[in-house]
């Protein structure tokens, strides 16, 4: 098995005491509250719901799953949504159907507190992340996607800003773990890697588009940066994507 397919294998990871994360293609989160469960973001797969609530109770035992955050509504992370509900009378909350407040919605328990803020925008008009403050765990949704723009719109001046924006307050967190909606967990040197990464690709396109080269040579010669080819499937798609969007910006003139 090669790097690149690490995340085909669930592991179940224990990022701070009482707090797991069952990391595979997707991932889920669960965290021991004190008297309650707190599980973050609900799969792809309505099958596996056996196989999680058994993990979950294996490991943080058989306190009611009380609430159950998605960071957005896309369907590879609320196939669950429907079975905790049924298990527990889980109360679901995401963007879509819940008020935030956009300085955040607080979860408190005897053993840990969460907080849960709207961060829209740099995936889809309802990103939210989770962040565990005494724990320093920070879930990031999709808005970080190892070397792939998130974006689902454009990219020009305004989304740019937006995800600079963004990143400097994910950043500013200092996250020992962040946990991806999908993939490998990372920490906030991978989230700093990123936005430095996109700013050199823009610079290295923008400048190459001015001395006049074609497509198809800036394409074949905007290699991936050595430090970064052990990214989750960095080189398989996701680094050559990231210049294909690049450089239709640039050409567009919006970058
Ligand atoms: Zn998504």
């Amino acid at each position: 098995m090669t790097m690149s397919d690490i995340a085909e294998t669930p592991q179940i990871l224990e990022p701070a005491p009482g707090l797991f994360v069952r990391q595979a293609v997707d991932n889920i989160t669960w965290a021991d509250m004190g008297d309650y469960i707190l599980v973050v973001d609900a799969l792809e797969q309505a099958d596996l719901e056996d196989e999680v609530v058994g993990v979950i109770e294996r490991t943080v035992g058989d306190d009611p799953v009380r609430c159950l955050i998605n960071t957005h509504t896309h369907y590879d992370h609320v196939a669950l949504n429907e079975a905790f509900r049924r298990r527990y009378d889980t109360e679901i909350i995401n963007k879509a159907t819940s008020e935030i407040p956009d300085e955040g919605r607080w979860f408190t328990g005897p053993r840990r507190r969460a907080v849960m803020t709207p961060m829209v925008g740099c995936h889809t008009d309802e990103d939210c992340v989770v962040w565990f403050p005494e724990d320093r765990v920070l879930l990031v949704g999709d808005i970080f996607g190892w070397g792939i723009i998130p974006l689902v719109g454009r990219l020009n001046r305004d989304s740019l800003r937006l995800l600079e924006d963004t990143y400097a307050r994910l950043i500013e967190l200092d996250a020992r773990t962040v946990v991806p909606g999908h993939g490998p967990l990372c920490t906030t040197l991978e989230l700093r890697r990123w936005v430095d990464y996109l700013h050199g690709l823009i610079g290295t396109i923008q400048a190459a588009c001015r001395a006049g080269q074609s497509d198809e040579r800036i394409l074949a010669e905007t290699a991936p940066p050595d430090d970064m080819h052990h990214w989750w499937r960095f080189l398989k798609w996701k680094h050559a994507d990231t210049v294909q969007k690049v450089l239709r910006s640039v050409r567009r003139g919006v970058l």
